[in-house]
């Protein structure tokens, strides 16, 4: 089956009492049992849920799973696959990654004794030099948030299956229609369901994907054990999210490209970071592993100025400033103050994230409004620097 096709109809059926053809929203903590353990498959909402099941099937459908477990947000989903394992555990992940992933690790399992190291995956060599026998895990994010690194999942995949390691590839940026990371050697992918899969910015949510039998039912164990699950509301709108993933992502690539053309030839502008862009050091390998570049465009003025890239952010009309993206609507980011302030600023700078850094989620309007916003925005930095 097509992408489009599952991700219509894979994991959903008409419900079984009514014909109903959206799976409803089982709105119930409970289950009635005929007698003690003589049930119909659910008997907590902690442990499963209808709704949730069908959003499970649907997602593991769009990642070529077997397994899919959704959690209450995608932060709730790297806390699981952190308690997978064990003090003295060391785990390599990314030098440029999402902040509050950055938080999770440093501020919060690093006091339960696992050990973290931040690293550019990009480079063969210092990757090799940072495994030790401690190692347990890589963890990837491609491409990257914010400086949208590409990362050759194939390659990392293959070194860490050849020691014993797993990975965990964040696919939040790609979504599945862009990248499927299980195809390519991982054996865990994570999202931030918040983002694309959501795709209308009204719920908090995050997925696991895997195909190991018994990593999964560990991962279930730890869920229903520690909590962390999506009501049934969330899980029907993600369902109906994921309906027109396919189209959304189409225009939010063509509509990013746009985007990322029109910057790179602005002469305010200075770097601009899209893997589209053939100027983009990851453009080759984005467009071997990509389906498509994606939605995020980041980029910084020419000279560098803190106050000037504020100015501009104040002053969109159509881009709203705010965290997250993914949403059909255009955002607009500050990741140094925003969504990666919890890196201490010596680390941000050293990843290469600069104070004035603009990030871009490019959402699924009309390309020109947004082109257009983007030039009033700059130009009033133009104007008042004259
Ligand atoms: N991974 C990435 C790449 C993100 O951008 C985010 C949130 O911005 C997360 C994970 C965390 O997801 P959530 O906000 O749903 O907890």
């Amino acid at each position: 089956m097509k992408f489009g096709t599952k991700a219509i109809h894979a994991g959903v059926e008409p419900d079984p009492t009514t014909g109903a053809i959206m799976t409803p929203i089982y709105q119930t903590s409970t289950y009635v049992q005929e007698s003690p353990g003589k049930h119909k498959g659910y008997e907590y909402s902690r442990t499963h849920n209808p709704t949730r099941t069908a959003l499970q099937n649907a997602l593991a459908a769009l990642e070529n799973a077997r397994h899919g477990i959704c959690y209450a947000s995608g932060l709730a989903a790297t806390d699981a696959i952190l308690k997978l394992f064990q003090p003295g555990d060391e785990i390599l992940a990314t030098n440029d990654l999402y902040g509050g992933t950055y938080r999770i690790f440093t501020k919060v399992f690093e006091s339960f004794g696992l050990r973290f190291r931040f690293v550019d995956l990009s480079d063969a060599a210092e990757l090799e030099a940072a495994l030790s026998e401690k190692t347990k895990l890589i963890w990837i994010e491609t491409p990257t948030n914010p400086l949208l690194r590409l990362i050759d999942i194939e390659a990392v995949t293959k070194l860490a299956r050849s020691r014993g390691i797993l990975t965990c590839v964040d696919n939040t940026f790609a979504s599945p229609y862009l990248q499927n990371p299980l195809d390519q050697g991982a054996d865990l992918v994570l999202h931030s369901v918040t983002k694309y899969l959501g795709g209308h910015s009204d719920t908090v949510m995050g997925a696991i994907l895997l195909n190991d039998d018994e990593t999964a039912q560990r991962l279930r164990f730890i869920q229903n054990a520690c909590g962390a699950v999506p009501g049934p509301q969330d899980c029907f709108l993600v369902l109906r999210g994921i309906k027109t993933l396919h189209l959304r992502m189409e225009r939010h690539c063509e509509n990013a490209l746009k985007v990322a053309r029109f910057l790179e030839h602005h002469p305010k502008v200075g770097r601009v970071y899209y893997p589209g862009l053939e100027s983009h050091p990851g453009h080759a390998l984005a467009a071997r592993q990509m389906r498509g570049f994606g939605g995020m465009v980041s980029f910084e003025l020419t000279g560098d100025d803190y106050a000037e890239a504020v100015r501009v952010m104040e002053s969109f009309g159509v881009f709203s400033l705010g965290e997250s993206l993914g949403g059909v609507e255009s955002l607009c980011t500050h990741p140094a103050s925003m969504t990666h302030a919890s890196i201490p600023k010596a680390e941000r700078e050293k990843s290469g994230l600069k104070d004035t850094l603009i990030r871009l989620s490019v959402g699924v309007e009309d390309a020109e409004d947004l082109i257009e916003d983007l030039r009033q925005a700059i130009a009033q930095v133009e104007v008042v620097s004259v």
